[in-house]
Order: C-alpha cells, then sequence, then structure tokens
C-alpha cells in the first residue's frame, strides 16, 4: 500500500511530497488513515536532528488521530473502522518486565512512531495494536491529535508526583505541553503558577486558569514565591535557572521535567539535601494511561487550545512553530 506524505531530507530541510509503499501487514499491526496530526516541539527536533537519532527522509508527525483500515490477523481490541490515537509509540515487545507490569512506555525493544520509521504527516501510518488508542465516543477528533503526546507526557508526571488537588503548582512554558499541564492542574483542583517568558501570552494563560504568570527567566520573580510549591513541572527545552526553581519548592517538593533540556541540567545537591527535595522526569506515559486521560478530558471538556493548518501547509505551519508563535498547539488536517 502506498502512503502519501511529507517528507524532510536533511536536517533543517523543509518538508517535500513524499510516498512510500507500507509492505506487508505484521499479524498485530493496524494501518490507520489519518485525519489530523498534531504538531509537537520533537518533531522539530527531529527534523534538525538535536537529538542524533533521525534517519532521513524522515515523515514527522507523532499526534494521530485516525480511522483504522486494515487490521491483522491477530489484533485485539480494535477493528476496522475504529478511531484511534496514535502518538510517540507505534509499538513494544509487549513481553519484557516493563511491558508485562503494564509500563509499555518504558520498554527498551520499543518502536517510536518517527524513528527510523515514518509518522504521521501522511494520509496513512502503521502501528502496532496496543499502541493504537481506541477514542472515546465522544471525543472532539479536530482537536484530540495533541492529547497522544503532548497531553499523556504531561498527565503521567501528576500521578506519579502523587500530586493533590490541595496543592499550589507551577509548570514552566507555557506552549504546547505546558498549557496542557496547566488546563489538566486546573481541573486536577490545584492553584496553578505559570512561568512563561512571554508577557504576550499572559492574558490567556490567566483565562485558561493560573492564579499568577510568573517570568520565568526572572530571578526576582522566582524568589518571590519561594518555597511555596509542592510540584514544578519544566516542559521547556531550554537551560533556565534551576536552582531558583528548586527554591520556589517547598520541603518534600517535586521537580519534574519532560522537556528535553539538550544542556546537562545543574542541580545544587545541598538544595535537595535541605528540604527532601526531588528532581525526577519521564517519557509520554502508558497505553491504559493515555486511555484513561482521554476520559478524564471528555469529562471535563479539557482540549488543547488549537491552531489548525491544512496538511498541504505543513511548512508554514513548522515556521509558525519555530518562531513561538503556534497558540497553542498546530494540529495539520487532511
Ligand atoms: P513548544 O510548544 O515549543 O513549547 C515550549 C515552550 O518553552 C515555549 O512555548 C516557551 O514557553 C518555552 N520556551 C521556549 N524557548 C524558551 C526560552 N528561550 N526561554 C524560556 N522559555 C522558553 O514545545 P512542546 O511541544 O510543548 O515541547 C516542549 C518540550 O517537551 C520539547 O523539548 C519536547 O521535545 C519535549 N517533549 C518531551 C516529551 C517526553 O516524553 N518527555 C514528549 C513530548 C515533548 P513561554 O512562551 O511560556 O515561555
Ligand atoms: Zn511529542
Amino acid at each position: 500500500m502506498k502512503v502519501n506524505a511529507f517528507a524532510v531530507q536533511e536536517p533543517k530541510g523543509k518538508l517535500e511530497s513524499y510516498s512510500y509503499e507500507l509492505g506487508d501487514l505484521g499479524a498485530e499491526e493496524v494501518d490507520i488513515k489519518v485525519s489530523h496530526c498534531g504538531i509537537c516541539h520533537s518533531d522539530l527536533s527531529m527534523i534538525n536532528n538535536e537529538w542524533g537519532m533521525t534517519i532521513y527522509p524522515l515523515v514527522p508527525g507523532h499526534e494521530i488521530i485516525g480511522e483504522v483500515i486494515n487490521a491483522g490477523p491477530a489484533v485485539k481490541n480494535l477493528k476496522v473502522g475504529d478511531k484511534v490515537g496514535l502518538g510517540w509509540l507505534s509499538a513494544s515487545c509487549m513481553s519484557c518486565s516493563e511491558c508485562m507490569d503494564g509500563s509499555q512506555h518504558l520498554c527498551s525493544n520499543n518502536e517510536a512512531t518517527i524513528v527510523g520509521r515514518h509518522g504521521g504527516f501522511a494520509d496513512k501510518v502503521r502501528g502496532h495494536w496496543s499502541w493504537a488508542i481506541p477514542l472515546p465516543d465522544k471525543i472532539d477528533l479536530a482537536k484530540a491529535g495533541p492529547l497522544l503526546c503532548g497531553g499523556i507526557t504531561v498527565f503521567n508526571p501528576i500521578i506519579l508526583a502523587g500530586v493533590k488537588p490541595t496543592d499550589a503548582v507551577g509548570v514552566i512554558g507555557i506552549g504546547g505541553l505546558g498549557h496542557m499541564a496547566l488546563k489538566f492542574l486546573k481541573h486536577w483542583g490545584c492553584e496553578v503558577i505559570a512561568f512563561s517568558s512571554n508577557p504576550d501570552k499572559k492574558d490567556e494563560i490567566l483565562a485558561m486558569g493560573a492564579s499568577k504568570v510568573v517570568n520565568s527567566r526572572s530571578p526576582e520573580e522566582l524568589a518571590s514565591i519561594a518555597g511555596t510549591l509542592s510540584f514544578i513541572l519544566n516542559t521547556t527545552n531550554v537551560t533556565l535557572d534551576w536552582n531558583s526553581y528548586l527554591t520556589c519548592l517547598k520541603p518534600k517538593g517535586k521537580f519534574h521535567t519532560v522537556g528535553a533540556v539538550l544542556e546537562p541540567m545543574a542541580i545544587p545537591a545541598f538544595s535537595l539535601i535541605m528540604g527532601e527535595k526531588s528532581v525526577g522526569g519521564s517519557p509520554i506515559g502508558s497505553p491504559e494511561l493515555t486511555k484513561t486521560m482521554l476520559d478524564f478530558c471528555v469529562r471535563h471538556d479539557i482540549y488543547p487550545t488549537v491552531e489548525e493548518f491544512p496538511m498541504e501547509k505543513v511548512n508554514e505551519a513548522m515556521t509558525h512553530l519555530e518562531e513561538g508563535k503556534a497558540r497553542f498547539r498546530i494540529v495539520l488536517k487532511n
């Protein structure tokens, strides 16, 4: 089966029309007809080979919404015609201890949708049934794509850190991931402080439920809220004054990064020791937690704030993201 896609051929290249053959369908695989695909900053990092693992040509796209059009004979829980979402992972081994434990996102033999294979800037994409997440009936398909990577990436840390509805928490970087984190934490019941470097976003951030916007690059503003937060989630990929953020935590507070900060993060030991503070990170989340998150979104009508571009305008959309103009997540539509 032929796939019509958009691919880059080299680092920082433009996306160009590209087609490829999918080959035989594996017994446990499904083919998905793509209707929408969100654009994550990781697509940009992969296009530019910032992580040194891009194989060209690369068809980016890993926030995919679509319909199952082919299902192998050993596929479980899905059938042709089902609406599904496919995120950062398209397969995991399903037999290692992490997979058997329900932590398939930690499988060391996993297959990432855009690493060494092709993703969702296309009319079709393939994946293992376990990562083709069945969508709740009432979900808004035009806005659901970003939940499949960005959404689950910020939902999982809320569970991992045991965030309570009575907590005051912070989110650093109100972009694609950060604005979804803000909405989740607000619906969780928390008081949410937004750390943003862009004053133009302030009114929209407050309208999303933040109680306050603090300049993420101002040590003075950070010092003014020292010792107030139980949990801080970093969604930026740049170097900030991490020690000032640790100072914003209360004793026993947790700092968690999902942003793929390229430089090593300087964390002074005493900033952790004295208040029993901890630092962690995580990738996406399991398929089961992704389903739970989607149900939570439908129940509370939580969706990313999206800007829609036709798939053919993918280069304009990438530039819009690169220039920091996305409000707050771009979705490509076929
Ligand atoms: P994004 O939409 O570009 O948002 C990133 C935000 O970071 C920006 O909106 C901006 O927020 C802030 N920022 C950017 N440059 C900055 C600077 N120089 N100083 C201060 N703040 C700055 O990106 P995204 O799609 O949310 O992705 C965020 C990160 O998460 C990326 O590194 C991505 O690769 C990573 N990621 C990780 C996982 C995972 O599994 N762990 C999954 C998906 C993505 P303000 O304008 O509010 O300052
Ligand atoms: Zn992503």
